[in-house]
């Protein structure tokens, strides 16, 4: 029986049709990641309410600022920003690593992103409020298929 895909054509001894079908894709792990044609071009997507300008990280449906359905406007937002908060998180679910440090950045520009900051000690004496951050992103995981997942983190800048 010939597969619906019926055009493979045998050219160098390859299967164009079922090569094409199979190639596993990059993905971001979560929907306010943009991701560019390499990693240093990735960028979080945000959402601003056109009636009162407040800025959000990912879309948005409704306005906590303002208490309107918007409309929203879908924009780049900052990658790099400042450390608003933090806590140090010391006991996790299974299979994450723990001490980590679980923050909340302010981007930029507006837009406020809840991370994990990487690339130091989790101490409470290598975090300062107001300290400079930068994201970066990197794969974290693949599937069955071979697609690979993209996630964002931030680092002292
Ligand atoms: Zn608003």
């Amino acid at each position: 029986m010939r597969r619906a895909k019926g055009a493979a054509h045998l050219k160098g001894g390859f299967r164009l049709a079922e090569a094409t079908a199979a190639a596993p894709e990059v993905r971001p792990l979560v929907p306010h990641l943009t991701l560019g044609e390499t990693r240093d071009q990735d960028y979080l997507n945000g959402s601003i309410c056109k009636n009162c300008n407040a800025k959000y990280v990912g879309p948005r449906l409704f306005c906590g600022k303002c208490s309107s359905a918007g409309p929203f406007e879908t924009v780049r937002l900052a990658s790099t920003g400042e450390l608003h908060v933090f806590t140090i998180i010391h006991q996790a679910t299974p299979y994450v690593q723990a001490p980590y440090v679980a923050a909340i950045i302010d981007l930029d520009g507006g837009g406020s992103v809840n991370t994990n900051i990487v690339g130091i000690e989790p101490k409470p004496e290598n975090l300062k409020f107001g300290m400079k951050v930068k994201m970066f992103t990197e794969k974290v995981s693949e599937d069955k298929e071979g697609n690979s997942y993209v996630a964002y983190r931030f680092t002292p800048a």
